[in-house]
C-alpha cells in the first residue's frame, strides 16, 4: 500500500524572493495524514496550498487566505511532488518562496536533507478515466488516462533561443530529480523594466533566472540544452501538485502556464468532486490533531474557515 509521506525534521533554508525581491526565511516541518501542504505566515495565519486558494497565477502560483498571500510557491511545490511528500507545514516569514537559484534543485536537496517518513493512512491517487482539456487551439493542456503520470510538453516560441522544444517522461522520482529539477526558471530581458514597475522580478538576476537576450541568454550557460521546457514542465508538476493527491494520467501541453495549469488543477478537481470520500474537514480539527507534536501550531482566527 501507498502510504502518505511527510518529512523526518524540520528543516530550514533563506534566500529572496524572485518577485518581491525580499529576504524570507522558509521552514518545513513535519505534518500528520491529510493536512497537505499548508504554508503559515508570519502572523500564524495558515494558507493551502491546494487549488481553491490560488489567488494569482499570472507569473507565478500565489495562494492566500484571510488577506494573506504566498508566492512563488510552485518549486517547493513540484519537490514535494516528485518526492512524494503529501503533507507540510511549510513557515514563511515574508510573502513569497525564497527563489534560491531558480529552479527546484535546492528544495529537492532541502527534502533529502530532511528524510521522508510514512503516515499510517494510504494516499489517494486521482486516476484519470475521460480526457480533460483545457485551453485553446495556441495554448492548451489535456491529460488523458494512463497507467502513470506522464508529461509530453510542447514549447514553441519564435525567439532564436527557443524555438521548437518538446520533452516527453514518466515523471517518476529519479526522472524528476535527473532531467527536471535543475531546470531555472526563465525570463527575457526585454520585459524586465514592466515587470519590475509591476511588482515583479525584483529580486531576479542571473543567479536564479535564466534571462534571454536579443539573440542569446545572458548566463554563462545554460544547464539543459531545452531547459525551458524542463523548466515548464517542471511548474506544471508543482501546480498539479495543488490537487493533494497523486495524479495517474498522461499530461500533453504545448505553450501553458500557470493560469493554464491552474485550469486543468480545477477541471480534474471539479471530475473527482463526486467521489471524494468523506474525511474530517479541517474546520472541524483542533490545530493540534492536524499536527505532528513540535510543529507547534498555535489556535489563530481564522482557522475555523480553513
Ligand atoms: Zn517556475
Amino acid at each position: 500500500m501507498d502510504l502518505q509521506r511527510t518529512i523526518r525534521r524540520k528543516v530550514s533554508v533563506e534566500g529572496i524572493g524572485l518577485h518581491s525581491g525580499e529576504p524570507v526565511l522558509l521552514t518545513l516541518t513535519p505534518a500528520a495524514a491529510d493536512t497537505g501542504i499548508l504554508f503559515r505566515a508570519a502572523d500564524g495565519t495558515l494558507v493551502p496550498a491546494d487549488i481553491e486558494h490560488v489567488v494569482d497565477g499570472r507569473a507565478a502560483t500565489t495562494v492566500g487566505a484571510f488577506g494573506v498571500r504566498v508566492r512563488t510557491i510552485e518549486h517547493l511545490m513540484a519537490a514535494a511532488a516528485a518526492l512524494g511528500i503529501d503533507n507540510l507545514v511549510v513557515d514563511v516569514d515574508a510573502e513569497e518562496v525564497p527563489a534560491l537559484d531558480g529552479s527546484a534543485k535546492p528544495f529537492v536537496d532541502l527534502l533529502y536533507s530532511a528524510g521522508a517518513a510514512p503516515l499510517p493512512v494510504p494516499r489517494r491517487p486521482l486516476v484519470l478515466r475521460e480526457p480533460i482539456r483545457v485551453g485553446d487551439g495556441h495554448r492548451w493542456l489535456e491529460i488523458t488516462p494512463s497507467d502513470c503520470f506522464r508529461v509530453t510538453y510542447t514549447l514553441d516560441n519564435p525567439h532564436p533561443v527557443i524555438g521548437q522544444q518538446i520533452v516527453s517522461l514518466e515523471v517518476t522520482e529519479a526522472a524528476f530529480v535527473d532531467e527536471l529539477a535543475a531546470a531555472r526558471t526563465y525570463g527575457f530581458l526585454k520585459d524586465v523594466p514592466t515587470m519590475r514597475k509591476n511588482g515583479l522580478a525584483r529580486g531576479g538576476s542571473l543567479d536564479n533566472a535564466v534571462v534571454v537576450g536579443k539573440r542569446a541568454v545572458l548566463n554563462d550557460s545554460l544547464r539543459f540544452e531545452d531547459e525551458f521546457v524542463r523548466h515548464k514542465i517542471l511548474d506544471l508538476v508543482g501546480d498539479l501538485w495543488l490537487l493533494g493527491r497523486p495524479l495517474c494520467g498522461h499530461v500533453t501541453g504545448k505553450n501553458g502556464g500557470h493560469a493554464l495549469n491552474h485550469e486543468l488543477a480545477a477541471a480534474v478537481r471539479r471530475a473527482f468532486a463526486a467521489e471524494r470520500r468523506p474525511r474530517p474537514s479541517r474546520a472541524r480539527l483542533h490545530p493540534a490533531d492536524t499536527i505532528i507534536p513540535g510543529g507547534s501550531l498555535s489556535p489563530r482566527p481564522g482557522i475555523a474557515a480553513l
